[in-house]
């Protein structure tokens, strides 16, 4: 099972990252969004990878969005079930504009 997240930030930022892996690839593929300060964007990478890259810039410096130093000190604790328990709908800090004003929502669930 994966699922799509839509992320948005208030200075215009929008991504769209598929998460998580399918029947097949679920021990080998975990996507999830990361923050690449190189790129200044949200970008999915798989973190079952021994070193996660960013798939734009090849930067290994990513930092996947369970990190806490990229949460806003006003985080809520209410998880987005459908897929992944370690992301919130509290505000995140946008690779962007460096501001904690990045939401996650919920994108389309795809079941397979
Ligand atoms: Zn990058
Ligand atoms: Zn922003």
């Amino acid at each position: 099972m994966g699922a799509q997240v839509k992320v948005k930030c208030q200075c215009g930022l929008r991504a769209e990252i598929l998460t998580g892996g399918n029947m097949a690839n679920h021990l080998t593929v975990d996507f999830f969004p990361c923050y690449c300060g190189h790129c200044r964007e949200v970008v999915q990478a798989n973190l079952k990878d021994t070193s996660p890259k960013c798939p734009t810039c090849k930067s290994d410096e990513i930092i996947p969005y369970t990190n806490p130093k990229l949460r806003a000190k006003t985080w809520k604790n209410t998880f987005i079930k459908y897929f992944k328990d370690d992301l919130t709908k509290g505000y995140y800090k946008c690779p962007k504009c460096q501001r904690m004003t990045l939401q996650f929502f919920h994108g389309s669930i795809f079941w397979d």
